[in-house]
């Protein structure tokens, strides 16, 4: 019996983002990459044996070989996503997925319509599940809670990027807050100002897992530049638009922080 991944997320938590754009443009594209390789099937009919007796068996082999390695691969991670149950080469294939199939999928996704945005959260929500289903536990200085600039207010004269602790925690943004829990858990906290600055980042620190928040486009890009690296992402929310004073769901990122660094669940408090 195939039971769902115990890992499943709400997907209220990724923008409505459901699995089921993943798993059906990952369905289609093995499918269309599958009729491709047919022609090796076809191509034994138009006098290949004319040239060398042994072209059309060279053929059709590459063919079949192509098909069952692809339907195999497919069909693979498609239960390993559904069910969070690993098993033997699963992570070659995640490393395809993210390397060679993504970006194939969003080309699906824009030639059939598909919201680009709706897909990116699909493989947000994707990659974050098989990221608990293969969960390992890190100390606090081996984990790093990555940032975008525009989380910080925008009217806010100091400046972050070299080093977060010029924040005078004044409450205007969620930087303070986020400084106060950085204390309290001892993890590593950075801003990066863009992909390029990010990625300096994650090589200078080397973290073990990295819980990242940003914008769809940048938390696909961030995934895919660190793999193999574990890196969680959570949406930003965007009450002013995209790209200016961006808000984090402070609660559910503290919860995030405590399973990263094994720490029981935080107790809701009902009073008294
Ligand atoms: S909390 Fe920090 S970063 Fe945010 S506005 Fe205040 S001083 Fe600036």
């Amino acid at each position: 019996m195939l039971y769902k991944s115990p890992h499943s997320l709400p997907p209220s938590d990724y923008g409505g983002g459901r699995k089921r754009y993943f798993i059906g443009l990952m369905g289609a594209s093995c499918l269309l990459l599958c009729l491709c390789l047919c022609i090796f099937l076809i191509l034994p009919w138009f006098g290949l044996d004319l040239l060398e007796w042994w072209l059309p068996r060279i053929s059709i082999t590459v063919g079949l070989c192509g098909i069952v390695i692809l339907s195999w691969l497919c069909l693979a991670l498609l239960i390993h996503v559904y069910t969070g149950r690993a098993f033997a080469g699963v992570y070659s294939i995640r490393h395809m997925t993210i390397r060679f199939f993504y970006p194939f999928m969003e080309l699906l996704a824009r030639l059939t319509g598909i919201e680009r945005d709706k897909l990116r959260r699909s493989f947000i929500k994707v990659n974050n599940e098989l990221l608990l289903a293969d969960f390992k536990q890190v100390t606090p200085d081996r984990l790093l809670l990555l940032l975008p600039h525009c989380v910080q207010n925008s009217r806010c004269p100091h400046r972050l990027t070299h080093n977060v602790d010029n924040c005078r925690r004044c409450g205007l943004c969620p930087i303070g807050a986020l400084l106060a829990m950085r204390d309290q858990y001892g993890f590593r906290f950075a801003i990066a100002s863009g992909g390029t600055i990010a990625r300096r980042i994650v090589t200078s620190l080397r973290p073990s897992a990295i819980i990242a928040i940003a914008c769809e486009r940048d938390l696909i890009s961030g995934i895919q530049d660190s793999y193999p690296l574990a890196v969680f992402g959570l949406l930003n929310e965007r009450p002013h638009g995209p790209c200016t004073d961006t808000l984090l769901p402070l609660s559910r990122l503290e919860s995030l922080v405590r399973l990263f660094l094994g720490l029981p669940p935080q107790e809701i408090s009902t009073g008294s």
